[in-house]
């Protein structure tokens, strides 16, 4: 009894996988699938702890300060070139006005940098990140922050940053 199951191989035609890449638009489908969102910042205008508050005051009034002397030395550097222009012939005036020209850049340059500095700290103190090292997360020193009030660092964190 030789019951030979003829078996026969039906062999569908093997498709070769098309290698489709994947779009744009898919990987959007999937991510909403997913339910992947940006995470969303933390909304700004935290209460600001009323231990920096004299701080966020100095912070201010320095930014005033700044803004205000930037905006006249952009002014007298105005000025200047005016001034060079009327007297194109006279060299020796001419050096002298390039000085004070370089002077006013290297001071806006000086408190374009603090002014920065001040920015970033004022932004901490509104989102309550202000007042923690940077490296060790640990708090700032109180003095230290009146002092300097846009540290970032704890005294220990930053002289190693310097030193290193
Ligand atoms: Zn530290």
């Amino acid at each position: 009894m030789a019951g030979s199951k003829n078996k026969k191989k039906s062999s569908p035609a093997k498709k070769t996988a098309a290698k489709k890449p994947l779009k744009t638009n898919a990987i959007k489908k999937i991510a909403q699938k997913l339910k992947i969102v940006p995470v969303r910042a933390v909304p700004k205008k935290v209460r600001v702890n009323p231990v920096f508050q004299p701080l966020l005051a100095q912070l201010r009034k320095r930014r005033h300060e700044i803004t205000g002397q930037v905006s006249h030395l952009e002014a007298d550097l105005r000025d200047d070139m005016i001034d060079n222009q009327n007297t194109p012939g006279d060299s020796a005036d001419h050096g002298s006005g390039e000085l004070n020209q370089h002077l006013s850049v290297t001071l806006m340059e000086n408190d374009r940098i603090e002014l920065e500095r001040i920015e970033r700290a004022i932004s901490r103190i509104e989102t309550g990140t202000y007042g923690q090292c940077e490296t060790c997360e640990k708090n700032i020193p109180m003095p230290r922050l009146k002092a300097i009030p846009w540290a970032t660092r704890c005294i220990s964190c930053q002289s190693r940053a310097e030193g290193a």
